[in-house]
């Protein structure tokens, strides 16, 4: 079977307060909120989606939000940075936009000839916006940052590792991606033609503590394959590699499978459909709490557990 990996299809990591984590990712970088759900292994926390107007692949950030959970610490094997894709000549907007949002920005620098802004979010958690005047994505357009300046998608990931040559391998052996450039200790790869959501950087950084999950971390990455038979073909090419895959787990909106790459990330493969407006219609998306077939038995008790919130202003509503 011809397979190919189509990029990066979402990140998922760990927020505390859920209402910080709304206020901030759809307020502050204006991403749409595109699914209030909770988290399906433990229902009694949100997951919240964030993409661009129907959180396509490739532009989704999700979080699982255990409000009072510890914090985290970034380090080695873990995703360290969270890249967004925006338009050539935005850093100066985004850089005042973020600071007068309380959000402390770095000074810009040059990576592999594109300018890239670094700061935080509000639970730690380490992202960079990068200039990319080829994406042919559009962004959400009714969001509170001006299109011109606004979010495509994810630009890549970077990968904290002690070492290098077994992600490589999997990397380009396994997963079809190629090498692009390297300085210091960054290894760049990309996956198909490249560009915006398909590059993943290496960092080795032998010498970092070792990271801990907690709020503010990457929890896995997921690339996107375009249906469940290539991900049938991955799980085995994979299996084929010599590493644990697990069986396709349903996750409503994508199936999935995960395995650990030997330096330890957590990487999944998600198939690109159903997509969000799998239960609710585009212009509704995020509006309510969604819950898959097998939790609405329980929709009240969960209800009762989970803290109320408020919905960016565009939905104008508290959930239910
Ligand atoms: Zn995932």
């Amino acid at each position: 079977m011809n397979m190919e990996i189509l990029g990066i299809h979402h990140v998922t990591a760990i927020a505390g307060d859920p209402q910080t984590n709304i206020d901030f990712y759809a307020g502050v970088l204006g991403l749409r909120l595109v699914k209030v759900t909770v988290n399906y292994d433990d229902p009694r926390s949100y997951r919240l989606y964030y993409g661009d107007e129907r959180g396509h692949p490739g532009s989704i950030m999700t979080f699982f939000a255990w409000p009072g959970a510890a914090s985290g610490r970034i380090g080695p094997p873990q995703v360290s940075v969270t890249a967004f894709s925006v338009p050539g000549g935005s850093l100066e907007y985004w850089a005042q936009r973020l600071d007068s949002l309380g959000t402390m920005v770095r000074e810009p620098i040059d990576r592999f000839g594109g300018r890239v802004l670094g700061f935080a979010d509000p639970d730690g958690l380490e992202l960079e916006l990068i200039e990319a005047s080829e994406d042919p994505r559009l962004p959400w357009q009714d969001g509170p940052v001006p299109v011109r300046h606004a979010i495509r998608g994810f630009y890549g990931v970077t990968l904290a590792e002690e070492g290098y040559q077994y992600i490589a391998k999997v990397l380009t052996e396994t997963l079809g991606f190629a090498p692009v450039q390297d300085q210091d200790a960054r290894f760049r790869y990309r996956v198909g033609p490249g560009g915006p959501g398909a590059i993943v950087d290496v960092l080795c950084v032998p010498d970092s503590p070792p990271g801990r999950m907690g709020t503010g971390v990457v929890h896995h990455i997921a690339r996107r394959t375009p249906d469940d038979s290539q991900q049938i073909g991955w799980q085995e090419r994979i299996a084929g590699a010599g590493l644990n895959v697990t069986p396709v787990r349903n996750r409503m909106y994508f199936h999935s499978i995960y395995f650990r790459e030997p330096g330890g990330v957590l990487f999944e493969i998600a198939t690109d459909p159903p997509g969000f407006t799998t239960d609710e219609p585009a212009e509704r998306l995020g509006s309510q709490l969604r819950l898959p077939p097998w939790l609405e038995p329980v929709r009240t008790e969960l209800l009762q557990a989970l803290p109320p919130l408020d919905l960016p202003t565009i939905h104008q509503g508290v959930v239910p």
